[in-house]
């Protein structure tokens, strides 16, 4: 069993992701046994080619289902968007396979779960995974798509601690920091107070872009200025909204803000954080106004919803001056 790793949920983090783990338990160890699995059957099966093209003698499956993708695997990591499909996937699929086996092989079983969700429905799945006798922990991750494909994600991980140094060594072949954040859950709490600052500081930084462009600065200036003084953050210096301001040329408005972190994930990012924030009693208000922003971008008829969240540079000026 222990052999066996099964990635489910092969999106723009999750391809990125499996790569860099199959590539290096591959090196490892050339009987390693990868099972790759998504709602979307080309999105496996291309997976699958391009893995196999560069490692011709891998073993490598393609799972019709997360629930067969489950039933033989030490190591389960899912990367999907959000609540409703971690409680399909896991309370549908991959807790009855769990069920399925001999409590000994259960027990052999570490699930890991990167999806950003909200904390409760996370809370809930990794009691009923534990139930069986299986290891879980949350370890949603920051660094976005580049950070995905260069190995060098942050994981946030939340989960009892003999379960957190299970995932470790398996997390490190994916991202450099690996931070234990408390129990279940605290994980994905830190990540949410985390882009809870991001969603605010990536409209604040397209606004300031644009305002300095109406004031005659070229971008790249601007760019530089900032990045160099006080407004310096990641939205500035590396996910920059506007074309031509870094010298690197990467960010996704390079590419008419494709790739990157989806403005519909951002919003529902935004809200992950707003409904948390209620249930504590604790106040955001720059944060609703955050959410209210990416909810008008998401609804853009151009699809801005599927697009980079620095898209919102896009729309800024549809917005009423007074
Ligand atoms: P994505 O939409 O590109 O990928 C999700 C993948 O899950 C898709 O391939 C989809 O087909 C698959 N999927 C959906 N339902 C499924 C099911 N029932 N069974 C199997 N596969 C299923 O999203 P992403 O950008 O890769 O983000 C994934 C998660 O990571 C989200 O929670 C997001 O908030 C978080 N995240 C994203 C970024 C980023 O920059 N994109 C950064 C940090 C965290």
């Amino acid at each position: 069993r222990s052999k066996t790793t099964s990635f489910i949920g092969l999106g723009r983090m999750g391809y990125e992701m499996a790569t860099n783990l199959f590539s290096k338990q591959y090196a490892a160890s050339k009987d390693a046994h990868f099972v790759v699995c998504d709602v979307v059957p080309e999105a496996s099966q291309s997976f699958r080619d391009v893995f196999i093209k560069k490692y011709p003698g891998a073993n490598i499956t393609i799972a019709d289902s997360p629930q067969e993708a489950a039933i033989n695997a030490g190591t389960i990591v899912t990367m999907l968007p959000s609540s409703p499909q971690v409680k399909d996937v896991y309370y549908n699929r991959i807790i009855p396979a769990l069920a399925s086996l001999p409590r000994a092989a259960a027990q052999e079983t570490l699930c890991i779960d990167s999806t950003t969700l909200d904390v409760d429905v996370a809370r809930a799945v990794a009691n009923d995974v534990t139930s069986k006798g299986s290891k879980m922990v949350d370890a949603p991750v920051s660094g976005g798509v580049t950070g995905a494909k260069a190995g060098t994600l942050s994981f946030l991980v939340g989960g009892p601690e003999a379960s957190f140094n299970t995932a470790r060594p398996i997390l490190a072949l994916m991202g450099h920091r690996i931070i234990h954040c408390g129990d279940s859950g605290a994980g994905l709490g830190a990540k949410i107070c985390n882009n809870l600052i991001l969603g605010v500081q990536q409209i604040v930084v397209a606004e300031a872009m644009l305002l300095g462009q109406k004031l005659g600065l070229d971008p790249a200036v601007l760019a530089s200025v900032v990045n160099s003084s006080t407004g310096a953050c990641w939205s500035s210096s590396v996910n920059n909204p506007v074309p031509s301001a870094l010298p690197d040329k990467a960010p996704p408005c390079e590419k008419n803000y494709e790739g990157g972190f989806a403005t519909a994930l951002m919003l529902k990012d935004m809200g992950l954080a707003t409904d948390i924030a209620e249930k504590q009693n604790s106040s955001l208000p720059l944060g609703r106004a955050a959410r209210d922003i990416y909810g008008r971008v998401a609804e853009e008829k151009t699809g801005l919803g599927r697009k980079d969240f620095s898209s919102y540079v896009r729309i800024v000026d549809k917005y009423s001056v007074h």
